[in-house]
């Protein structure tokens, strides 16, 4: 059920009509007024829960205990379908709110804003009374896989017929949140609208309802995930989900951050999360290699994947950065034989390296660390070395330049050649790039957005098994657009 968090008694558009119901933190509202919290609950056809937090499980209210009991009482009088009472509550009290107001759900709530204890079914067992319709549990994320954790806990108590609400507070609690339906949290919990998110981690209703579909999640809905460090700037999950929407395919694609270190227990948890594939970007593109089984030789030669799928319970790896860049090229120019100098030899590098060689460009690699770009370039029988040599490859003439770094400007923009084809594979652009510049000196610039959406649907007929997705680019491209035009990057 999804639960638009209230700290007033006002609902603005779109939780009006989003929301299946409403949780009131009686906390944090300014002034309690009894009359208008009756004319409230009479007025409202959603199931309405109540709150009245207290200061050690991170809540508002800062009276003491007993003159709480005593408020809470008084507003069970007022019926609400569920209140939230914290599981550490005085059990004499619990049993005589269960027998006065039996219509009341309580819900069970604990509250760590530290971290998310190892071992969750110890916390779970301790919260145990029967005077409780359902349970939640709120920790603080302090990694991703603290998140994936929580929901993969979510999904076996689920399985063994508890209800509970398992969320992990934090950015990277973030996931555990837009899963709930998937592992089959009994609630979850959104701000109204962004001005009132309280805390980091917490979704709008309106991007949970509208990014992420969150009210046609169920128990079989396959997940998708971006794995990387950092994610937050990707718009891989605007792309991907409204892909899926647009094929009627009942998946959702989440972002994840995470270190190569914590590679080997996400593997653990792949399964559990139903996760069907993966996009992966920096600096996982090389770390995430030994964790999965490779089909094709050139993906192993590449030795960088950015995309993970599964088969008959196995994890695959593949690398669409090649497909991608070429196909975006190939918008604007054949590359067979044309003089190609590739800035960079990092994992996008080497995927976008053996594309250009496998469709007969003319290459020459160059890199700050230039042994990288001479092993690279000494694997496609193609030119390598240093960025210094970059004057050089500028007087003996190029016809594409390609810029594979995060840098905006790897190179002294005076080698940019006004006659070649420039392309950024970053996203977004910031001022002083390299295209910014090319576009000064009248040279063809192709954004690197071009790349993102052809990579994008690679991943798509990876993934779904579907050898053409031609159909969906037109709305891929709109969407990558729009969201470049408003300055969303891509991670
Ligand atoms: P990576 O594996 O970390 O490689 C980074 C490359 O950039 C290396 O060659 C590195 O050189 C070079 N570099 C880093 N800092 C530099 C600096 N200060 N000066 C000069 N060179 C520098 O990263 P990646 O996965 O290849 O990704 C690179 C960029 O491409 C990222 O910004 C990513 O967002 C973008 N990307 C875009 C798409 C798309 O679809 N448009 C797809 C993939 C990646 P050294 O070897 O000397 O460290």
């Amino acid at each position: 059920m999804l639960i638009v968090v209230l700290n007033s008694l006002k609902i603005s558009y779109p939780a009006d009509t989003l929301a299946q119901g409403f949780e009131l933190r009686l906390d944090c509202f300014a002034k309690l007024d009894f009359d208008a919290l009756k004319q409230f609950m009479a007025s409202i056809s959603k199931p309405v829960i109540f709150t009245l937090r207290p200061e050690r499980q991170g809540g508002r209210y800062l009276g003491r205990e007993a003159k709480r009991l005593t408020l809470i009482e008084k507003l069970c009088s007022l019926h609400p379908a569920f209140f939230d009472l914290e599981a550490d509550t005085d059990p004499a009290f619990l049993s005589r709110i269960s027998q006065n107001y039996p219509t009341i759900k309580l819900i069970g709530s604990f509250h760590n804003f530290l971290n998310t204890p190892d071992n969750l079914n110890h916390l779970f067992e301790e919260m145990q009374k029967p005077y409780f319709f359902a349970y939640k549990l709120a920790t603080m994320a302090n990694s991703s896989i603290d998140a994936l954790r929580m929901a993969s806990f979510v999904r076996q108590k689920r399985a063994e017929g508890h209800r509970l609400t398992g969320l992990t507070m934090g950015q990277e609690g973030e996931v555990s949140r837009i899963l709930g339906p998937i592992v089959g949290n009994f609630m979850c919990y959104a701000a109204p609208d962004a001005a009132h998110i309280q805390a980091p981690g917490q979704l709008t209703v309106a991007d949970l309802s509208t990014i992420y579909r969150y009210r046609k999640l169920n128990a079989a809905t396959a997940v998708y995930a971006l794995i990387g460090d950092p994610v937050k700037q990707s718009l891989g999950h605007l792309v991907h989900n409204a892909a899926f929407e647009a094929q009627g395919v009942d998946a959702v694609y989440v972002k994840i951050r995470l270190k190569a270190e914590e590679v080997p227990e996400f593997k653990s948890l792949l399964k559990s999360l139903n996760i069907k594939g993966l996009s992966v970007t920096m600096p996982l593109k090389e770390a995430i290699v030994p964790f999965v089984l490779v089909k094709d030789k050139e993906t192993l030669a590449i030795g960088a994947l950015n995309t993970v799928f599964s088969e008959d319970g196995e994890f695959y790896g593949a690398n669409t950065d090649g497909v991608g860049a070429l196909e975006a090229l190939k918008q604007f120019t054949n590359v067979k034989d044309k003089r190609i100098v590739l800035i960079g030899a990092g994992g996008a590098a080497r995927g976008i390296a053996y594309a250009l060689k496998k469709a007969q460009a003319n290459l020459i690699i160059l890199n700050r660390t230039a042994n990288k770009a001479a092993i690279l370039a000494a694997e496609l029988k193609a030119e390598g070395g240093g960025l210094n040599l970059m004057e050089q490859e500028c007087l003996r003439g190029y016809d594409i330049l390609i810029n594979t770094t995060p840098i905006e400007m790897p190179i002294t923009p005076s080698w940019i050649r006004s006659d070649a084809i420039l392309m950024d594979i970053n996203v977004q652009q910031k001022e002083d790039s390299l295209l910014s510049y090319g576009r000064q000196i009248g040279a063809h610039c192709i954004g690197g957005y071009e790349m993102f959406i052809f990579q994008a649907i690679e991943q798509q007929k990876i993934w779904l098994k579907r050898k053409f997705l031609e159909t969906i680019q037109p709305l891929v491209r709109t969407i990558v657009q729009t969201a470049v035009a408003k300055g969303v990057k891509n991670g």
